[in-house]
């Protein structure tokens, strides 16, 4: 990695700012779901093993630039003493006098959660002020282990770097980049690319990045439907992007032409609409009643997709192959994601992103069979996309790069 890592920083007693992702879904004062928790637990027992003084920063949920104590982060000290065994200080505030003493309080080994930084507006507009007030809190070190922020250009992510001597990498940020960057960077061919999930317009630079990188792509879900509709193949009342139908075309005639191994959809499952699932029908693309739904690709393209995904030596997925959150249209997505985990079982590097492929592998228990499960939604399509990550970026180079 071309980053420092907080592998390279000498922790021992020092006061470490650290940036992490506890944007984890609370309610009623309850933590509904801890993984993301969970996930930068071996970044902090890291750190304490080695003597710092943790100072950790999260946002939670859109409080709009206010304090509101419905995202506060309060709830997560609680669960996070337990997960550490060790008490873990919350201050009320994530900057100023209060924040300050409590991190000069700090021993090392202690841990002291600041709360939610998107608090205060300037946590947004990447405030220069704010971010210095932030650096305030440690000595010189900065760690990021939130990589499902680091498409943003905030100040708990770019401008607290400013007023840092070294701004690391944490050990999830850094498994984030190695297998992402390697998989665009350098991978082991076949390289395989499966997209879906609803809009096109999310994941068009991606089509066109990975189309450069990869050698095939599988595209299925509902943004299959534009290009399937820039082909002239009818597609009922299925999701359409009707301003992207060109551009669509325009990536299939490119396909064409360089022989890229680019495959679509051939058959589907349809309804009348998702509420009148019961009346689910699966037929060839080309036979696709009028005014009928696609919901989820069918047992012929699910069967093509295996046999690609077979082939690969590195696997890419994001994105749905319908609407799998209702039954009975998650089978393609799930067919997909056994697909996946059966190539992963014989070496191959597969790598899943997005909020969704995820929930989707693990409704199918299939989480732990895969190489790398992404964190970050967002983040990954950006870097999937060929974009410079702005709180990446933001990290100190390694010396000599
Ligand atoms: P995205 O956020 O773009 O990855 O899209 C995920 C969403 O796409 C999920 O909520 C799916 O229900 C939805 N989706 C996938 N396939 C279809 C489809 N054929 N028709 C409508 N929605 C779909």
């Amino acid at each position: 990695m071309r980053k420092l890592s907080i592998r390279d920083l000498k922790l021992a007693e020092k006061r470490v700012f650290m940036r992490v992702d506890f944007n984890v879904p609370i309610s009623n004062g309850k933590i509904r779901d801890d993984m993301r928790i969970l996930q930068t637990l071996e970044t902090l027992r890291f750190g304490l093993e080695r003597g710092a003084r943790l100072v950790l920063a999260s946002h939670l949920g859109r409080p709009k630039g206010k304090p509101n104590p419905e995202f506060s982060l309060r709830p997560v000290a609680e669960l996070l003493s337990d997960l550490l065994g060790r008490p873990v200080k919350f201050v009320n505030d994530c900057v100023g006098p209060e924040a300050e003493s409590a991190s000069l309080a700090l021993k090392p080994g202690e841990v002291l959660l600041l709360e939610n930084v998107r608090f205060h507006p300037e946590e947004e507009k990447n405030g220069e002020e704010f971010g210095k007030q932030l650096a305030k809190l440690c000595d010189g070190l900065y760690v990021n282990d939130a990589f499902g922020t680091a498409h943003r250009a905030h100040a708990s992510v770019v401008a607290i770097t400013k007023f840092v001597d070294q701004a690391a990498a944490g050990l999830l940020m850094e498994r984030e980049l190695k297998f992402l960057g390697d998989a665009l960077e350098r991978p082991v061919r076949p390289f395989v690319a499966v997209l879906g999930g609803a809009k096109i317009s999310d994941k068009i630079e991606v089509v066109e990045n990975l189309m450069k990188v990869a050698d095939s792509m599988l595209i299925g879900g509902a943004m299959a439907y534009t290009f399937l509709k820039a082909k002239g193949m009818p597609v009922g009342a299925s999701r359409v992007e009707e301003d992207k139908v060109e551009l669509a075309g325009r990536l299939l005639d490119e396909a064409r032409k360089r022989k890229f191994r680019l495959f679509l959809p051939v058959d589907h499952a349809v309804a009348p609409s998702l509420e009148q699932a019961a009346q689910m029908r699966v037929v060839e693309m080309d036979a696709t009643p009028v005014g009928w739904v696609g919901l989820d690709i069918g047992p012929k393209t699910v069967a093509i997709f295996s046999d690609e995904i077979a082939r690969a030596r590195t696997v890419v997925w994001n994105g749905p192959m319908g609407v799998f959150e209702v039954e009975p249209f998650s089978w393609g997505t799930i067919a997909v994601a056994r697909s996946l985990a059966a190539v992963t079982s014989t070496g191959v590097t597969s790598i899943v992103g997005g909020g969704d492929s995820m929930a989707a592998l693990r409704k199918s228990g299939l989480v732990d069979r895969i190489t790398h499960v992404s964190t970050g939604g967002g983040a990954s399509l950006e870097f999937l996309a060929g974009r410079q990550l702005p709180g990446v970026i933001a990290l100190t180079d390694k010396a000599g790069h």
